[in-house]
């Protein structure tokens, strides 16, 4: 993979990108640069593996669906990280091509990443992107949303199985929505922050 390519192709989609080596690296510039804002989570294992809810809170007021303080359940907590001013999410796929795919099963980390916010962080890692976005939609649907549906132990075939999307109409499906980010959107800062490291699924 071209890497300056991607970049390219991102900033010609309207996104700024930072690009890292290291995930370590990727959070310190995150840590950095959100201070003293309202923040909010999509549903990220990434951004769980970059221990950013435990870093952004000592400075930031933080919002996360996987953190819920105590009292407040998943949908409140999610809500609230519609209305805050800055929003940080991963992605299930990225193109060379520059557009990044997302799938959702409640719809707070969709919702969240399209309007309302001051700024939206796409953090990923290179592992996400694929050579055309046929092929990001692919490794969402039959890559990213099986492992993700094991992860939370669901009852569903991708989950049983672990090889692929099944289109299933399981009471657990969490393949509800897709959402391809073609461009940025108009109203939203918008940053992709690049690590060339394995991260989330
Ligand atoms: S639609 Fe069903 S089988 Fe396919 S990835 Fe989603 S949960 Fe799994």
């Amino acid at each position: 993979m071209d890497i300056q390519k991607v970049i390219s192709n991102f900033e010609r989609n309207g996104y700024k990108v930072s690009c890292f080596e290291t995930a370590a690296e990727a959070a310190d510039y995150l840590d950095g640069a959100i201070d003293g804002r309202h923040v909010g989570f999509g549903d990220s294992q990434t951004l769980l593996q970059m221990k950013l809810f435990e870093r952004l809170s000592r400075h930031n007021r933080v919002a996360d669906p996987q953190h819920c303080a105590e009292g407040r359940s998943f949908t409140d907590t999610a809500k609230e990280c519609l209305t805050t001013d800055i929003f940080l999410t991963s992605v299930n796929g990225a193109s060379e091509t520059g557009q990044m795919v997302n799938i959702d099963g409640e719809g707070n980390r969709i919702a969240g990443s399209l309007f309302g916010h001051d700024k939206v962080y796409f953090v990923l890692g290179v592992n996400k992107i694929a050579p055309t976005l046929e092929e990001a939609v692919w490794r969402a649907r039959n890559v990213a949303a099986p492992l993700n549906a094991r992860r939370f132990q669901l009852k569903t075939p991708c989950a049983v199985r672990g090889d692929r999307c099944y289109d299933c109409s399981s009471p657990d499906r969490i393949c509800n929505g897709l959402i391809i980010h073609y461009k940025k959107m108009e109203c939203v800062d918008m940053e992709i922050v690049l690590i060339n490291e394995k991260m989330g699924f």
